[in-house]
């Protein structure tokens, strides 16, 4: 397998020109070339800088970027906080910031639910606490995420809009609704896209669906040196081999990733590999 080759070159490559920030979660983003990246968190397609954004909306893009801040700080409580003002006052006529908050529900119920100490003395009330919000959190990340899906099928373009589609294609996958995302992806064949996008998507589904071909949509990906092509690398090393190495190289490939890119959420990756670790001991 290639995983030597990859996790050495990771450890000395470049993976970013220019910073882009997400139109849609708010978080910086490494873009290679033309201005055109796939968000490190969320999985948006971003083509935006960080100024353009604040001209854009300044109250809703400065709270975002101060979520991620907040987040990189550990201080998770101010970043839900946060999240649920910006969350009560999304904007009309732009899905991208509500497919956003999805994601980052998401990540804070990961530090919720993570933040459960199995090591206290009996069943703390503080545990159950967490565990109860990280399942709210994971409801009304799942919400927003039907929003999205709902205000694309509304929208008259739908389904001919390459950026729409592509949001509805990721929005299914985070739901883990594969076989909307498989539909959405016929989509893109329909369309003849060529772009970033469809690319990107094929090589999530192949990878998520454990597709017997996915190899040969992850190599151009990785080749390319797409950042988030690394970390659908670990994650078919470490959904598809079962080893104890092909494990230990995945999170080696993420721990690499995480220092040069902005993905909080590989550390609740790296926790669920460790788990799986565990269960081949039992
Ligand atoms: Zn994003």
């Amino acid at each position: 397998m290639q995983y030597v080759k990859y996790s050495a070159y990771l450890k000395t490559a470049s993976l970013g020109f220019s910073e882009l920030s997400c139109p849609h979660c708010g978080a910086p983003v490494l873009s290679l070339r033309n201005k055109e990246a796939i968000c490190h968190l969320c999985e948006g397609f971003v083509s935006t800088a960080h100024e353009e954004l604040l001209q854009k909306n300044e109250a809703l893009y400065s709270g975002l970027f101060k979520i991620h801040g907040l987040i990189a700080a550990n201080s998770v409580e101010d970043a839900l906080s946060l999240l649920e003002t910006i969350s009560a006052s999304l904007p009309d006529g732009d899905i991208r910031p509500a497919y956003g908050a999805a994601v980052i529900y998401a990540l804070i119920s990961d530090y919720k639910y993570y933040s459960v100490n199995y090591n206290l003395p009996g069943f703390m009330e503080e545990n159950s606490k967490n565990i109860y919000t990280s399942l709210d959190l994971i409801s009304k990340s799942k919400k927003l995420l039907y929003k999205t899906i709902k205000s694309v099928d509304s929208a008259e373009d739908g389904e001919a809009d390459e950026s729409l589609l592509y949001l509805k294609f990721i929005s299914y996958i985070k739901l883990k609704r594969m076989a909307d995302a498989r539909d959405a992806l016929y989509g893109f064949r329909n369309l003849k896209s060529t772009g970033l996008q469809y690319e990107y998507a094929k090589m999530v589904y192949t990878v998520e669906a454990g597709a017997s071909d996915a190899w040969g949509f992850l190599q151009p990906m990785l080749n390319g040196s797409y950042p988030n092509a690394f970390a659908y690398f670990a994650r078919y090393m470490a959904k598809n081999e079962k080893t104890a190495k092909a494990r230990l190289e995945a999170k080696l490939i993420l721990s690499e990733l995480m220092k040069r890119c902005y993905m909080p959420q590989m550390q609740f990756f790296i926790r669920r590999i460790d788990a799986a670790e565990e269960e081949t001991k039992i």
